[in-house]
């Protein structure tokens, strides 16, 4: 397995990655989530051996990588843009690392078929890449790290350059084609739909530094501090009295600060806090309203489509305690 163990980049003295640790167990799929220059890619690369560490271990087995070169490790990457040869056939592109470890023909004829189809891509051997889509490309890109069957998947934004409703279906291939595949893999992403919808476990980098590791749902409900939250997709967070005030109308325990989704509040005359419709605007599922609560100020709430509240008139909201999130300090 994986381990990191204070692993620190720097880039001419400044520092790109401080101290991380992490481990990532034989076929799990962990994401490091993170905004853009957080150091997500130079961690992967540091992981890959691109990058020298100066300071800490990337270890394999237990077995220090310092003195492995990135082509020794037994790791594939895979980048936003698949990096395919132009020249060369799908078939070709996927078979690049078997020939060049000149594995017999009709078994890289045979092993390729089998990735194309476990990408979805049965029958593409002979399209050339220029001819395929961007999510076609990727599944191409993804086939061809498989190849070789790593023992580690680095893989630095892989959905990133796809258009929105794409990345979501693929994101969902991509676990089960891992899971299939049973390959470990390392994900590093700035979208947190992304790093839900193909990880198991999460690990939120923030300046170069690990700010939260676990299990997704855990992390999900429970971020470490409010820039966390708000990164994990979090609408807001309250402090002080309104947070009060909506802790108790969802019947949790007193806490300095809590993260709200955007659906936490939902408009129902039985609702526990009341409030005046500043904005409603319809959505296809539902409608998404402003309301002023007395004592919390304006905040987002959600309506069903039936008969929703217009602006100005009085509303009462309930508060979804599984959409909310306590966070400490
Ligand atoms: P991310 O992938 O999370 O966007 P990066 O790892 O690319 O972040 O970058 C982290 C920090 O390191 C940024 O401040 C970036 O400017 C810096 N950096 C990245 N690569 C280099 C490099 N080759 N030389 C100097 N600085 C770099
Ligand atoms: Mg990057």
């Amino acid at each position: 397995m994986l381990s990191l163990r204070d692993v620190s980049v720097s880039y001419d003295g400044e520092p790109a990655v401080r101290e991380v640790s992490l481990d990532l167990p034989d076929g799990q799929v962990l994401a490091v989530l993170g905004p853009s220059g957080s150091g997500k890619s130079t961690l992967l690369r540091a992981v890959a051996g691109l990058e020298d560490v100066t300071g800490g271990t990337v270890a394999w087995d237990g077995r220090d990588l310092a003195r492995v070169p990135t082509h020794k490790r037994g790791f594939a990457l895979m980048f936003q843009d698949g990096q395919l040869f132009a020249h060369l056939s799908v078939a070709r592109n996927v078979g690049y690392a078997l020939r060049l470890r000149r594995v017999p023909r009709a078994q890289v004829a045979g092993r390729v078929a089998e990735l194309l189809d476990l990408v979805g891509l049965g029958g593409y051997g002979d399209r050339l890449p220029g001819t395929l889509s961007g999510g076609e490309r990727q599944r191409v890109a993804l086939a061809r790290s498989l190849a070789v069957e790593p023992r580690l998947l680095l893989l630095d934004e892989p959905l990133s350059a796809l258009d929105a409703g794409l990345r979501e279906r693929l994101a969902a291939d991509l676990r089960r084609i891992l899971r299939a595949a049973g390959t470990t893999a390392l994900l590093v992403t700035h979208d947190h739909e992304e790093a839900f919808a193909v990880a198991d476990r999460l690990a939120v980098l923030r300046d170069g530094r690990l700010v939260q590791e676990g299990e997704i749902g855990q992390v999900w409900r429970a971020p470490a501090d409010t820039a966390t939250a708000l990164f994990l997709g979090y609408a807001r967070v309250l402090t002080g009295p309104a947070a009060a005030l909506v802790l108790d109308a969802a019947g949790l325990p007193a806490a300095p600060a809590l993260a709200v989704r955007r659906s936490a509040l939902s408009a129902d005359p039985a609702g526990a806090l009341s409030g005046t419709v500043r904005a409603a605007r319809d959505t296809p599922g539902q409608v998404r309203l402003v309301v002023d609560v007395a004592g919390v100020g304006e905040i987002d709430a959600v309506a069903g489509l039936g008969r929703p509240p217009a602006p100005g008139e009085a509303v009462r909201l309930r508060v979804d305690p599984g959409r909310v999130a306590v966070i400490p300090g």
